[in-house]
């Protein structure tokens, strides 16, 4: 698709209409319209978001060749309301329907402004690829439909989404994995990282909900999913019968730790296979063996998660009750009953106990 035919629109928050002038004065630039070289803010802000976001839409298009999309909407927060930087909006966008939802921060239009006004200016790998993160997202709507609510007073749903993040924001930072820009580049260190956050998530105080809000916070701070998730996606593709899958996997794991560049053919083969993996497939693999003869987490240590998911079932409690668990929770709460069926557990049975 070229570029004037994506169709991608950008607004703002609030409507230019409602903005202050004080809420622009700290971006970088010169709107000053009684000024020759002074130029109209918000045409520029548009202009300057329109540019990354289409390079990045550029830079994926092996991915997104007949995605089919009728509109993508970005939402430019001039007031701070979003917690991320860039997010896509899973629940406002309609993957039948080809419509999506996206959003950008202050600090990223600051960023792209300074850009734009100042040629010595150069971007952080963050900011480049902030749109191709938010485009695999979008890619991967169809595996990504588990709703949770941050102010549960059960923990364990925390835990789910927590965990599931992983896969998540793995998928979505490959790209910047393989180029080079992750600062865990081996499986085993990604590994350590990995069992040491468990260890925390398990052993923090989820007691009384002042407790659960505090620890939930402590976690969600530390955010490894970002450097870690990618090594779990790549350690779960690779247990597979596909021997040729399994050796491009080796070839790339090398050329990362090595700090090579892994061509973009290789590069798209791998996200293609990372958004075919469904959530439950994923989790299931971390305690299988991968292509280096071990598994990601020792089953004795992730089994932590489901025997308390299991344990604490009825702990829930307060107004979300039974409406969220009655409608798409059920799904998420399910989760590790599906893989490993509550009736089926036995703990000194399975493997490493
Ligand atoms: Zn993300």
């Amino acid at each position: 698709m070229e570029s004037e035919n994506i169709p991608v629109h950008f607004y703002f928050c609030p409507d230019p209409e409602d903005v202050e002038e004080d809420m622009i004065a700290d971006f970088p630039g010169n709107y000053d319209e009684g000024d020759a070289a002074g130029k109209c803010f918000f045409l520029t802000a548009s202009e300057v978001c329109r540019t990354h976001f289409v390079r990045a839409y550029k830079n994926l298009s092996p991915l997104l060749g007949d995605k089919y999309l009728k509109s993508l909407s970005v939402c430019i927060d001039l007031s701070g309301i979003f917690n991320a930087t860039a997010c896509y909006f899973f629940h406002c966008s309609d993957d039948k329907n080809g419509e999506y939802h996206f959003g950008a921060r202050p600090s990223a239009l600051t960023a792209y402004l300074k850009n734009y006004w100042d040629s010595d200016y150069t971007l952080s790998p963050f900011y480049q690829h902030l749109w191709e993160h938010e485009l695999i997202h979008m890619l991967d709507h169809e595996h990504a439909g588990y709703k949770f609510s941050p102010e549960s007073a059960d923990y364990k749903e925390f835990w789910i989404q927590y965990i599931l993040s992983f896969r998540s924001e793995g998928i979505a930072e490959l790209y910047d994995l393989m180029k080079g820009h992750n600062p865990i580049k081996d499986m085993n260190s990604a590994r350590c990282k990995f069992r040491s956050e468990i260890f925390k998530l398990i052993f923090k105080g989820w007691y009384n909900s002042e407790n659960i809000q505090k620890s939930k916070k402590q976690i969600n701070e530390s955010v490894i999913y970002y450097s870690v998730g990618q090594w779990m996606v790549l350690h779960a593709l690779s247990c597979t019968d596909n021997t040729e899958l399994k050796s491009l996997l080796q070839k790339v794991s090398l050329q990362i730790n090595d700090g090579l560049d892994v061509n973009e053919q290789d590069m798209f083969i791998i996200i293609k296979h990372a958004l075919e993996l469904d959530v439950d497939h994923f989790i299931h693999c971390l305690t299988e063996c991968g292509s280096d003869g071990q598994v990601f987490i020792s089953p004795v240590v992730l089994n932590e998660i489901p025997k308390r998911i299991i344990n604490d079932r009825n702990r829930r409690q307060g107004k979300d009750t039974d409406i969220v668990y009655e409608n798409d929770d059920l799904r998420l709460v399910g989760l590790f009953d599906r893989i490993w069926p509550e009736n089926s557990i036995s703990y000194s049975s399975r493997p490493g106990n």
